[in-house]
């Protein structure tokens, strides 16, 4: 049952906040519904669920155009083309998958074109994998100040897809890094930047991830079951 999934990652977030001092209320789930049926998407909702995950944005818009006048909120999670920036603005509440100036820029002008201020995260490759996107640590600071310089754009912080791993423990240190790099982008009091999202933490170490920092977990096979990508 998605209802008791849901209550028991809400727990399990209270438990991990409570052993390291955090209010939970800083921590958001993310509910990642990529190729699931809208049904599961409508259960969550009813268990008041309003935040929800695709990975690719004609997915997001077929799903937001189906469901009904309720507040529910999309973050993009999956990686951008810039041929698909202008429906992602269209619908996306959230971008978390930034990881080139241009990419962003083409956000910028779109998110001006549609009168919105468009909220994005900066994705780092935290742990230097080679099949992964986003950028590694030492391009983040650069990219900040350029991004800086956009208007239509509000750089609300950083996402990460840690490693897979069957023991979570070995990404804390991705995720304090994660959390460090946050804690010195603040520092270096950029105009314009004020950063407080941290994206990280997914099905098998988001309860780590919490304890590191995280406030918005991106949690999927855990609450919907796996996932079947042959259809
Ligand atoms: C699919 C996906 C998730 C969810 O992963 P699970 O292991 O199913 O919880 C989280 N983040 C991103 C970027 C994803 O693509």
């Amino acid at each position: 049952m998605i209802a008791d999934r849901i209550a028991e990652v809400r727990s399990e977030i209270r438990l991990r906040c409570e052993k390291v001092n955090r209010d939970p209320s800083e921590v958001t789930l993310i509910a990642v519904s990529k190729t699931k049926p809208l049904s599961m998407i409508l259960e969550a909702l009813e268990c008041g669920q309003t935040e929800f995950g695709e990975n690719k944005v004609q997915e997001m818009c077929e799903k937001q155009a189906q469901i009904p006048e309720r507040p529910v909120h999309w973050h993009l999670i999956g990686h951008l083309q810039s041929n698909k920036v202008k429906k992602a603005v269209s619908v996306a509440d959230m971008i978390h998958s930034v990881d080139s100036l241009s990419l962003a820029k083409e956000i910028d002008k779109y998110a001006e074109k549609a009168g919105k201020c468009q909220d994005i995260l900066i994705e780092v490759n935290v742990a230097g994998e080679e099949s992964k996107f986003g950028v590694t640590p030492e391009e983040v600071l650069p990219l900040v100040k350029e991004i800086a310089l956009l208007q239509n754009v509000r750089l609300r912080g950083f996402m990460t897809v840690a490693p897979y791993t069957d023991d979570a423990e070995t990404n804390r240190p991705y995720f304090r890094r994660m959390h460090d790099l946050m804690v010195d982008i603040n520092r270096k009091n950029i105009d314009n930047i004020s950063v407080d999202v941290l994206s990280m933490g997914m099905s098998g170490d988001y309860g780590v991830a919490v304890e590191e920092g995280a406030t918005h977990v991106r949690v999927g096979t855990y609450l919907f079951g796996e996932r079947d990508y042959s259809k």
